[in-house]
């Protein structure tokens, strides 16, 4: 018993919060930890994001590295567990800090860190994170700010151990200003970040609608066999297509109210859309989602009048 303690003491110590990381396969070579479908709490000190990994025969590739130090410490020792190799990448698909702050774990491990020019614009070490604030120090822990290594601003491909990574920025401003997708063609694999979202609702406040609806028909024009979101558990074909849905309809409702003169008072009590209020978030999300449809689309109304 003395044993049992002493071991998990020592645990707590090294890792802090126990995330239970279950790695889920996709397809050969393809791993994801998949997130809950909740906000960013003590309780799940993070874990709410899908971080993923493709195995090569020299290394692995990480996409996404989830939302701290220990998490992807943890991670890394899920992966060992499947194959003995290291990390040679991590692709960070989008500014967000849940989906990166997993980052100083692996340069501790000499992976390389590529990642959109918003990052390096946008990400300072040294501040303070939303994640930070909401986890604390004791959470947070050994996690620290790191800064990439390589910047992609069109397209990049990268070649490991025979497999070719191609990362593109297919928008400008989709759910980020500089959003990518990975596509790793021998795998039939595209990892698309929070341009795609399922079983739970998206933000569109650092984004566009616009732009997302645009991401999610060239995501569909790679006839990709598994497209990887950053939040949901659907991977298939067809993973676009509950978020096309819930997006469309953000705004065909919003421009029909723009249309009826509804102000920007209403719009949120006119275009609650209460099919989606199962979908988790979205007591959390809709109504600023619906503020942020209508604030971007009234202005292109307006240049149109
Ligand atoms: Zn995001």
């Amino acid at each position: 018993m003395k044993h049992i303690l002493l071991i998990l003491l020592t645990f707590s110590f090294v890792y802090g919060f126990e995330y239970n990381l279950k790695p889920q396969k996709v397809t050969e070579g393809v791993y994801c930890f998949f997130g809950k479908l909740e906000p960013i709490e003590k309780q799940n000190a993070g874990n709410v994001v899908n971080s993923c990994f493709v195995q090569t025969k020299v290394g692995y590739v990480v996409i996404d590295s989830g939302p701290t130090f220990s998490y992807a410490a943890q991670a890394y020792e899920q992966m060992q567990k499947i194959a003995t190799l290291p990390v040679k990448y991590v692709i960070n698909t989008h500014i967000h800090d849940d989906h990166w702050l997993g980052n100083s774990f692996y340069k501790s491990k000499d992976a390389l860190l590529i990642g959109p020019r918003t990052y390096e614009e946008n990400i300072v070490v040294g501040m303070e994170t939303r994640i930070q604030r909401i986890l604390g120090k004791k959470l947070f822990g050994k996690t620290k700010i790191v800064k990439l290594d390589t910047i992609v601003d069109n397209n990049l491909t990268i070649s490991l151990g025979k497999e070719k990574f191609e990362i593109k920025q297919i928008e400008d401003v989709a759910h980020t200003k500089g959003d990518l997708v990975v596509y790793v063609p021998s795998k039939q694999s595209l990892f698309v970040g929070d341009l795609v979202f399922s079983g739970r609702l998206t933000s569109l406040r650092d984004g566009s609608i616009l732009g997302s609806l645009r991401a999610l028909d060239k995501i569909d024009a790679y006839h990709a066999k598994h497209i990887i979101g950053g939040h949901g558990y659907v991977t298939d074909a067809n993973a676009t297509k509950e978020f096309r849905a819930y997006l469309s309809e953000v705004k065909s409702e919003v421009l029909k109210a723009i249309d009826n003169d509804v102000g920007m008072e209403e719009i949120v009590k006119k275009v609650s859309m209460p099919a989606y209020k199962k979908m988790k978030l979205y007591d959390v999300l809709h109504a600023r989602n619906v503020l942020d449809a209508y604030k971007e689309l009234e202005m292109i109304e307006d240049d149109e009048e």
